[in-house]
């Protein structure tokens, strides 16, 4: 897909007391980007869904000044950020509810501090793998190519012999990590789903084939590799689109003779969370009906409506048969 590029970056001139800060502005000039020197970002649109379309094009350049991370479970030990929010619309996405009525980017400049912080953790945890997620809050890759910041954490765990990097993205720009010694310590997952969901509710991401493309062009350079399925649902043709996407990753990733994670999870979404995407895209085609759902509990401390207990298990156990049937060196992680 076309490289995502912002109507105009806000730069907290803290952030230019780093090196990364300096590159960066000095790319974003080249690229004749509209630069703002400031503390504060204005987003003034006339609605909410204009604020939020307005924030979606804005990137605000700053510091991350986080000392303790935060847990990661299920899938690492910790989390950190290079950037928050992202630059696709996907309707459904958890972060319309963390990250206000403006999610603008935030891009953070003192990588080599984060880095820091990255280590203390690692050393905290020895003689244990400490692991680390660096997309909770973002999508890591999708700003990739004005920061350069993930190919700089892929060398740092790269040296590090007790820390251990995953990946997860919905985008496809991943050449400039092909040549990087990784030493297999940096794992990349790819969020994946039917075409259909894709096109109907993952706006402005890459498309199913371009990438299953980057998953094959990061297999082949010898990267740890997984998938994350989610969000799973039930609708008309469920149960043949998950069957074709599991027959197309196998056919492209044939050769590949190393173990490959899956991590599934079912579509779910809060009461805000449903509120907030109505005003956003007031015409959706997600299944947000409470009827239909049943609550749970989540680690947040808010309900969530997921499937019935009869529908989560006919997913979990229709796609972990698709999985097994189609590669025998994968591994389900967690289906949640
Ligand atoms: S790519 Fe990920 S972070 Fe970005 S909008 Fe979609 S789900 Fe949210």
């Amino acid at each position: 897909m076309k490289l995502f590029m912002p109507d105009r970056v806000y730069i907290d001139p803290k952030s230019l007391e780093y090196d990364t800060g300096i590159m960066i502005k000095e790319k974003l000039e080249t690229l004749n980007i509209p630069i703002i020197q400031t503390k504060k970002v204005e987003i003034e649109g006339k609605s909410p869904s204009e604020n939020y379309a307005k924030a979606k094009k804005t990137i605000y350049l700053t510091v991350n000044r986080e000392k303790k991370l935060r847990k990661c479970k299920p899938s690492a030990d910790y989390q950190f950020a290079l950037s928050s929010s992202c630059p696709g619309h996907c309707e459904y996405c958890y972060l319309q509810t963390t990250q206000g009525e403006k999610p603008f980017m935030k891009v953070f400049a003192n990588v080599d501090e984060i880095l820091k912080v990255v280590q203390e953790h690692i050393d905290e945890n020895l003689p244990n793998i400490t692991t680390f997620e660096c997309g909770s809050i973002t999508d890591p890759v999708a700003l990739e190519h004005l920061t350069g910041s993930l190919k700089k954490c892929i060398e740092f765990f790269s040296n590090s012999e007790n820390g251990r990097l995953r990946i997860i993205t919905k985008f496809n720009n991943v050449d400039s990590f092909l040549d990087i010694k990784h030493n297999d310590h940096t794992k990349f997952r790819f969020s994946i789903n039917t075409k259909y969901i894709i096109g109907k509710f993952e706006h402005s991401t890459s498309s199913f084939e371009e990438r299953i493309e980057a998953a094959t062009k990061i297999a082949k350079a010898g990267y740890p590799i997984g998938f994350i399925i989610a969000p799973i649902m039930i609708y008309e043709n469920w149960k043949e689109d998950y069957r074709e996407l599991l027959t197309s990753l196998k056919s492209q990733l044939v050769d590949y003779n190393k173990e490959i994670t899956f991590e599934l999870i079912q579509h779910r979404f809060t009461a805000t969370a449903k509120e907030l995407i109505l005003t956003r895209f007031p015409n959706t085609e997600l299944d947000l009906n409470e009827e239909k759902r049943q609550l749970k509990w989540g680690p947040y401390g808010k309900f969530k409506y997921v499937y019935p207990k009869e529908q989560s298990t006919e997913i979990k156990e229709y796609i972990s048969v698709l999985i097994q049937d189609n590669f025998i060196n994968s591994k389900i992680e967690y289906f949640t």
